[in-house]
């Protein structure tokens, strides 16, 4: 809105109109012979004016009217003009934003997607948009102010909740209100006061999931019959006995054993990825490591150094036949990965937390820092070539996390190129068991 300034004003506006009133009653004053009384009752008459504008201005302002636009042409006019465009200027604003306001409120409403805005230190809901009925069954108006981790009760996720800031997303869980659905859950601190917690419905991929999980269960399982007769027969064949056939015959075994250590690695993986929990028993960590110091001895051949050390004295609470299959894979790794002269330690220690971790450190190739966020998925190797030259499958590390997850635990990779690398799996206190009598591990 443009304030209309004159470019050449009036005499009045020049000079103010106060000083007009006064030259004025100067005159007039003059002309019947009192000039000073006349300016001082001009001057009074003009003081009370001013003091008039002024408290209707600051009521006005006070009471949050709106100030009409000033037509005087004086500096009241002047200021009440100013202050019309600015009350305009800020209405506006205010309009824009609450516009801007309703559609987000409104995109956040239509999303698929459940949203609910939590306060953070009590955790109760501020406010959720329609989908949160549909997937975590939450109703306007009873719940607005309710504390989240109560209302939904059913889904064990207080304790995800207190978290905040760390806690992971919950990927497969099932909604409070139809057990059929599968939910994943993000929270997202977005501010200091208020978290964001955004549910979204992933029954059909859990589905399409289980659809491959089985697939790939069923294909490895039906290879197994043929693999193994076809395995048995070529083991069977001597290759000292057929000359000319030594060659070929030595490749097809070689080939025959890989996939049939694939067709074994695919099964272990399925049943890994159906279980969600494990069957707790006490595993030795003592014999475990004098178990896989002597498979890597055999795996090498005597070609590295191997060293053992139990520097925790515990044991561990899991499935030993699991915890064998992810250790023995870093191992063998370990062994593969480090050429002839190399050394290979096995090393057991306690966490500053109570925790024990388990790990295997090798003077190998090493791996580029790039490759070290995707080892653990299937089938990725950073040379696929040397990894099929030296019998692997790609799936030992994606064995080793599945089981290290199903323990609570976790794998930690470094490495450098050149120099070697350490795996180390970290298990968490409630894990972790005084030391009972020693038995040879047998998984
Ligand atoms: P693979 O059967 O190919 O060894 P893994 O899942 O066990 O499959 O390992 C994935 C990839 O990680 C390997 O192909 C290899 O490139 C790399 N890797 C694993 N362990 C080591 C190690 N100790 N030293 C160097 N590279 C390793």
């Amino acid at each position: 809105m443009e304030m209309s300034v004159n470019a050449h004003p009036p005499l009045s506006r020049t000079l103010g109109r106060p000083l007009v009133v006064l030259a004025v009653a100067l005159a007039v004053g003059f002309v019947i012979g009192h000039p000073w009384a006349a300016l001082a009752v001009a001057a009074l008459g003009v003081l009370a004016w001013q003091q008039l504008q002024l408290r209707r201005l600051v009521r006005r302002l006070a009471s949050r009217q709106r100030v009409a636009v000033g037509a005087g042409g004086d500096a009241w006019s002047d200021l009440q003009q100013l202050l019309h465009r600015n009350q305009e200027e800020h209405r506006h604003r205010a309009q824009r934003l609450v516009e801007m306001l309703r559609a987000y409120r409104a995109a956040a409403a239509a999303l698929p997607d459940a949203v609910v805005v939590l306060e953070r230190n009590t955790q109760r809901v501020q406010w959720f948009n329609a989908a949160a009925s549909d997937l975590l069954g939450l109703h306007y108006p009873e719940d607005t102010q309710a504390p989240l981790g109560e209302r939904l009760r059913p889904l064990p996720i207080a304790h995800w909740l207190a978290g905040g800031r760390n806690a992971e997303p919950l990927l497969d869980v099932a909604s409070p209100i139809n057990p059929g659905m599968r939910l994943s859950l993000r929270l997202i601190p977005y501010s200091d006061e208020l978290w964001l917690l955004v549910a979204r419905d992933v029954t059909k991929l859990m589905h399409l999931e289980h659809i491959r999980r089985d697939f790939v269960a069923n294909v490895s399982h039906e290879l197994r019959t043929p693999l193994t007769v076809i395995h048995g027969y070529l083991e069977m064949l001597d290759p000292a006995d057929q000359p000319d056939w030594a060659p070929i015959l030595v490749e097809m075994q070689r080939q025959s054993q890989r996939m049939t250590q694939l067709v074994e690695d695919l099964l272990t993986l399925s049943r890994l990825e159906s279980q969600d929990s494990i069957n707790d028993e006490v595993v030795s960590l003592d014999s475990t490591l004098a178990t896989l110091r002597r498979e890597a001895e055999a795996l090498g051949k005597g070609q590295q150094t191997v060293t053992a050390e139990d520097r925790a004295g515990v044991d561990l609470l899991g499935s030993p036949r699991e915890l064998h299959s992810a250790f023995s894979n870093l191992v063998s790794n370990a062994v593969r990965y480090t050429p002839a002269n190399g050394s290979i330690s096995i090393i057991i220690d306690l966490d500053e937390d109570g925790g024990v971790m388990l790990s295997v450190r090798d003077t190998g190739y090493g791996i580029p820092e790039s490759h070290l966020a995707r080892l653990t998925e299937r089938f990725y190797r950073v040379s696929t070539s040397r990894s099929r030259e030296l019998g692997g499958t790609g799936l030992g590390l994606a064995i080793a996390k599945h089981v290290l997850q199903l323990h609570q635990a976790r794998l930690e990779i470094s490495s450098e190129v050149g120099q070697g690398s350490v795996f180390t799996c970290r298990f968490p206190a409630g894990r972790t068991l005084p030391r009972t009598a020693s038995e040879d591990f047998d998984p």
